[in-house]
């Protein structure tokens, strides 16, 4: 069973389907923390077959018997049993093949392998040790400039594990110390940059050298020797345990494709490896990557959770907790995601991505906010209507306004704070505004809905008060009317306006707005008295003329006079018309305050239809005094004076009677 996957094909192209394939190995997919392992060596030197043995894996090998097997060349990659291991091998071609290309993809292979290995094995037959032997020496060579290259910027160590191949009789120790020798003469060697100059080859690599027993000849031993090894690969708890953190190269599972590629593709085009560059760019990839996984995640599967009830009710009580509780989640995954990441390269990315499911989040916390604003503001609207009496002015309106107002907006407030969460940035301060909008302005319509309440009923008690006294007054209409009228007015408003007060301060009303409502009340209190004043003055000449008989023809005691010699008529006359006149003056303008200058507002009876009254009253009054002379005259003389007397007596003092009438004073 083939379950190795191509890496790189001999004519250098990676292979774009690997991410794809890699996700049906459980290690990729659940994320494990693995380990890896390549090696090197001559052509034909049983690499294949090592790590087929150790690995369980199904690299082709070179069948002795046919030759090589029909494979294709390239770098592959496996899997060991338990999973937990990649092993990359290398396939190519006898050196002789293919020559100078043959050396360019070793090279590059070597490079590749190096660059994702913890431990790298070097492959040796025992017999070519210490003999003089081109492909050792130009196997050593490279692995060590390959390595100088990379690590002029990657510092972590790699554990070179050489496996003598075929060892037979000659110690081992000896063949170390061969291997060793030639290692250094090697690494003095060859060409290194300014800073390594000096370093020991010991500074980049961890050296171990083994070896296993003849495979065709000692068949067991060579099994036994596999066996041995094996621990030190897959058991952490062995004391010389390979995988050891200090050569871990620091790449997740789910980015070690991605990591490959971008590698791969960097040796092709010969510019030098940045490992540390590749390492970042790959964490930002993939951060990238597991945001935008993240993110949808959260848009699609999670998000719901907070559309759709939040649709079915009035609002959401614990929206803030709920977002909080999604945002976490979301996060959560990222977290464990990119724990393998670069930190400085995933704080960022996650940041990112929190603000973006913020957000996101924002958009239902702006609907959660609207539909609180509406169930306050109902809420708000019944508390009102429960309070707010229709037909009368509210006494305490403004404390009561105040406490239901203050109630709900702290009420908003409370919903509003349940609906944020500590790092959201959440403000509701945009959103109490419209719902203090609203509660302001319903507050100052019910005001000035009682505000005109108020006003009808106090003009309503103010007409009924006025009524029960002032046409009694004006009835009578004596001389002293206004000054009753006024002290009336006066009692009434002492009645009303404290009573006025108290409701208006309980409205809490402005000194400019208290000015307005009085004024209409005082307005209305002039209308109506001017109504009343203005309705009796049309019964001005009777009053007139009920006056001048009440002091003309009856006396103080309201007895009707008989008129005696001694009686002063013209005197009683003139002064009974005096007061007739008085009254006419009474009723011709409003005189609410005391000494007024009438106005053209106050005035009742124009001066033309004055003059009409007072030519009318004359007439009256004239007949009065002639009436009464007779009378007094016939009480003079108790002879009966005859008729023809009175014309001659008449006829000769008829100048003399119209000079008095015309100017009685
Ligand atoms: P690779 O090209 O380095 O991968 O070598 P292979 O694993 O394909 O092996 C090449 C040949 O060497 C095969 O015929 C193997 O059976 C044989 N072989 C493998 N391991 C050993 C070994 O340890 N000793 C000997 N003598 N032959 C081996
Ligand atoms: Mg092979």
């Amino acid at each position: 069973m083939q379950t190795q996957l191509q890496m790189v094909d001999y004519d250098g192209n990676f292979n774009p389907n690997l991410s794809e394939e890699l996700e049906k190995w459980e290690l990729v997919r659940k994320r494990k923390d693995y380990h890896i392992v390549s090696v090197v060596g001559c052509q034909s030197s049983g690499k294949s077959t090592l790590f087929n043995l150790l690995f369980q894996t199904n690299f082709p090998v070179m069948d002795s018997d046919q030759g090589r097997t029909q494979t294709t060349k390239g770098i592959w990659v496996d899997k060991s049993t338990n999973g937990e291991i990649l092993v990359i091998d290398v396939e190519g071609t006898d050196s002789s093949e293919r020559g100078e290309e043959h050396e360019q993809f070793a090279r590059k292979s070597a490079l590749f392998s190096f660059a994702l290995s913890e431990v790298l094995i070097i492959n040796m037959w025992m017999q070519d040790i210490g003999r003089y032997s081109a492909a050792n020496k130009s196997l050593l060579k490279t692995v060590f400039e390959v390595h100088l290259e990379l690590f002029c910027s990657e510092t972590s160590k790699t554990f070179l594990l050489f496996i003598i191949r075929d060892h037979t009789l000659t110690p081992l120790n000896v063949l170390q110390e061969q291997i060793m020798k030639d290692v250094h003469e090697i690494w003095v060697q060859i060409a290194k940059p300014e800073e390594f100059s000096k370093s020991k080859i010991e500074d980049f690599f961890s050296i171990e050298i083994t070896s296993l027993p003849h495979k065709i000849h000692e068949p067991e031993k060579f099994n036994e020797g596999i066996e041995l090894l094996k621990p030190r690969f897959f058991n952490p708890q062995t004391d010389n345990y390979l995988f050891q953190k200090q050569f871990f190269k620091g790449i997740p599972i789910d980015g070690f494709s991605k990591f490959s590629e971008s590698i791969w593709k960097v040796i092709l085009e010969n510019k030098n490896l940045d490992i540390p560059t590749q390492k970042q760019m790959l964490s930002l990839f993939r951060c990238t990557e597991i945001s935008g996984e993240a993110f949808s995640k959260f848009k699609e599967q999670e998000l719901i959770q907070i559309i759709e009830p939040l649709e079915k009710v009035n609002y959401l009580k614990d929206f803030g907790n709920r977002c909080e509780k999604l945002l976490l989640n979301s996060l959560e995954f990222f977290d464990e995601s990119t724990k393998r990441y670069q930190k400085e390269v995933s704080e960022k990315t996650r940041e990112e991505l929190r603000v973006k499911i913020i957000e996101e989040l924002f958009k239902q916390f702006s609907i959660q906010m609207v539909k609180i604003q509406e169930h306050i503001c109902s809420e708000f609207n019944k508390e009102i209507e429960k309070v707010v009496p229709k037909d009368r002015p509210l006494k305490q309106f403004s404390r009561l306004m105040n406490d239901i107002k203050i109630k709900t907006t702290s009420e908003f407030e409370s919903l509003g704070k349940s609906s944020v969460f500590q790092t959201s940035g959440w403000e509701i301060i945009q959103f109490s505004e419209k719902v203090i909008n609203v509660i302001v302005s319903r507050i100052n319509k019910e005001k000035e809905r009682g505000v005109k309440l108020l006003l009808k009923k106090a003009l309503d008690s103010l007409e009924t008060e006025i009524k029960k006294d002032i046409p009694f007054l004006l009835d009578q209409a004596f001389e002293n009317m206004w000054q009753k009228i006024r002290e009336k007015i006066d009692q009434i408003r002492n009645l009303l306006n404290p009573k006025m007060e108290e409701y208006l301060q309980g409205f809490g009303l402005l000194q400019e707005e208290k000015k307005v409502f009085y004024k209409q009340f005082e307005d209305k209190l002039v209308s109506i008295i001017s109504k009343m004043v203005s309705e009796a003055s049309n019964f001005v000449l009777l009053k007139m003329k009920k006056r001048f008989d009440e002091r003309f023809r009856y006396d103080e005691k309201g007895l009707p006079r008989v008129w005696r010699p001694e009686h002063p008529i013209s005197e009683i006359f003139q002064r009974a018309k005096r007061q007739a006149h008085i009254v006419l003056d009474l009723f011709s303008y409003i005189r609410l305050t005391e000494n007024p200058t009438p106005k053209p507002e106050d005035m009742i009876i124009q001066e033309k239809e004055q003059n009409n009254i007072r030519t009318n009253f004359e007439k009256d009054a004239e007949r009065a005094f002639i009436e009464a002379q007779y009378m007094q005259n016939s009480n003079v003389t108790n002879f009966k004076i005859p008729p023809i007397f009175w014309i001659i007596f008449f006829a000769l003092s008829y100048n003399k009677i119209i000079s008095i009438m015309k100017n009685p004073l």
